[in-house]
């Protein structure tokens, strides 16, 4: 399949209009037109090389919608017409205890990746959204429901699940205190959603002009961290932190900022490693924990929560041509609070 998209063809590059072919759609596959790709900071991570080895010319994307032009012979999950959804990984060894228990992105034997990596036949390199149209086996995406706007819905297949999960899973209700460090395309989820499932939610923040939008998304308190009096002045107040950032933090304040039993949760992904002190885990018994986006039975039951609860990313359209400042943009933390290419633009 004859496909338009945006490729890296080497490490910091700038992206430019790339022409490649996909597979033709086998009996379990289906087909569809992209209509909107996120800009994920992983995507300016991988295509920057600030990870290690990076697999170029690379399509970055991996918070893809659209809708389904065909369908292979063999697939009864979805029919042409339906709004679908492609994330973070297209395939996983499908027997491991984490693969059948639905936590794909934790198969032993590691996901297929969206992009940036081969597929599991070992030798085709996985390209991503930023295109516009795509493949995919009808196990690996989920269905949107019809009431959501899609370019509102793209971000939640990396950003949106990122943090619902983690949420989920320290079991966040009514009352949890939880702070959300970084209020970009991964931490504006996390209050949205923190806030629905009615926690009291602390944005803490190097942006001070983000305050309003952060209320307006339903935090009660935002917290300039450049005031480093913070850390004295709301010590052990929290159940769970979940660090979003990018950067490099000192991660010994926030974990001081931990209640009893509290969990710091990372999620932001910055080249270099933490350094942690025991004596700060030990007081309070503390916990330090990770979080890898969510699996597909998790995917699906974020997108319905969506759409029960009018949930959507807030996003800044754009065309493929301005992809690049997009990244630009991205790194200094002035994005409102997603930017999602128009694959009609490709
Ligand atoms: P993003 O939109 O760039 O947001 C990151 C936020 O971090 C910024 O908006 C900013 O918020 C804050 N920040 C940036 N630079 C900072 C600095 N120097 N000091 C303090 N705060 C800073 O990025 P994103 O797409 O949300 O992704 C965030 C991270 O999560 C990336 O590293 C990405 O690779 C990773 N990630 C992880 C997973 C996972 O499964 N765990 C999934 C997707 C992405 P303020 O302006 O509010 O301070
Ligand atoms: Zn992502
Ligand atoms: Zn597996």
């Amino acid at each position: 399949m004859e496909t338009r998209g945006y490729a890296a063809l080497i490490a910091k590059a700038p992206l430019q209009p790339y022409s490649f072919v996909r597979r033709d759609l086998r009996a379990g596959d289906i087909a569809f037109d992209i209509k909107y790709s996120g800009i994920c900071h992983s995507d300016i991570h991988q295509a920057r090389e600030e990870w290690g080895d990076s697999i170029f010319p690379m399509v970055p994307g991996h918070e893809i919608v659209g809708v389904v032009t065909a369908i292979g012979s063999a697939v009864t999950k979805f029919a042409i017409g339906d709004h679908v959804g492609v994330g973070v990984f297209i395939d996983s060894c499908r027997t491991c205890e984490n693969c059948l228990s639905g936590q794909q992105q934790y198969c032993l034997d590691g996901m297929t990746g969206t992009y940036n990596g081969y597929e599991r036949d070992g030798k085709t390199v996985a390209q991503g959204g930023y295109a516009n149209k795509y493949v995919i086996d009808q196990d690996y995406a989920v269905l949107v429901p019809g009431n959501l706007e899609l370019s509102g819905v793209a971000p939640l297949l990396c950003a949106g699940i990122t943090l619902y999960s983690p949420l989920r899973h320290w079991k966040v209700g009514i009352g949890t205190k939880v702070g959300v460090i970084g209020l970009g395309g991964l931490g504006h989820m996390g209050v949205k959603f923190a806030a629905a499932m009615g926690a009291e939610v602390t944005v803490f923040s190097h942006s001070a002009s983000k305050e309003v939008d952060a209320k307006r998304m339903g935090a009660k308190h935002f917290v300039v961290t450049k005031d480093a009096e913070i850390f004295e002045d709301l010590k052990e107040s929290y159940d769970l932190i979940l660090n979003t950032v990018s950067a490099e933090l000192d991660i010994n304040l926030y974990l001081g900022l931990l209640k009893l039993n509290g969990t710091l949760v990372v999620i932001g992904l910055p080249g270099k490693p933490y350094e942690v002190s025991a004596f700060n885990l030990l007081r309070l018994r503390r916990s330090l924990a990770g979080s890898m986006i969510g699996g597909l039975p998790e995917l699906q039951e974020m997108l319905d929560f969506c759409a029960e609860k009018n949930i959507l990313s807030d996003v800044e359209v754009i065309n493929a041509d301005y992809i690049n400042e997009a990244y630009d943009r991205t790194v200094a933390s002035d994005v409102k609070y997603r930017f999602v290419i128009d694959a009609s633009t490709f």
